[in-house]
């Protein structure tokens, strides 16, 4: 099953922390490569293995850096080491981002400006980025959701209020909601 559905908030999956990947197996292989595709189905420039409903510390991400180069990979087991998050308000034309798992919504959050991801590919060799600006946000986010973070649990007032009343409003926040990239008409 190449594209898999992507599961919406109030699935257990996206609110509890993501288990250390311990076997690099086929099974493993064949996860990233479904998450590659549906990453670029949905289109999404980043996905989390929570978001197709797999419990592992796992990302995918596919990001044209500002100097048009092209990042694209996988991270497994990862950690993140951040420069400080500046205070104040978020910027809705500039900081706001969007999630797959709460489709067609953004809002503006706060992040660190650099960021340094670690941990290991499909080969289980090493990976070493040091990213910064819209990057550096991808891998805040995504590393989020292996923690069982959501962007909208990291929003400052008005925005966690109007995102808990489109929740609500859209049927969302219960176990057993998802979409499927390419058929189902929602976008992150
Ligand atoms: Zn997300």
């Amino acid at each position: 099953m190449p594209i898999r559905p992507i599961v919406i908030t109030g699935n257990p999956v996206l609110h509890t922390r993501a288990q250390e990947v311990t076997e690099f197996n086929q099974e493993l292989r064949d996860l990233v490569s479904d998450m590659f595709e549906t990453m670029d189905e949905a289109p999404g420039v980043g996905l989390a293995a929570p978001q197709v409903g797999v419990g592992l510390r796992v990302f995918v991400y596919d990001w044209d850096a500002e100097d048009g180069t092209p990042q694209r990979g996988v991270v497994i087991n990862p950690t993140l080491e951040l420069s400080e998050t500046p205070t104040g308000e978020a910027d809705w034309e500039s900081e706001s981002e969007g999630c797959l798992s709460v489709p067609g919504e953004r809002f503006p959050l706060r992040r660190a400006e650099r960021a340094v991801l670690q941990g290991v590919d499909l080969e289980q060799n090493p990976v070493h980025i040091e990213a910064e600006g819209w990057f550096a946000r991808i891998f805040q986010h995504e590393f989020d959701h292996l923690d069982g973070t959501l962007y909208v649990d990291r929003l400052a007032e008005p925005h966690k209020s109007d995102v808990a009343g489109i929740i609500k409003e859209r049927g969302w926040g219960v176990p057993d909601q998802s979409w499927l990239p390419g058929q189902d008409k929602l976008e992150g």
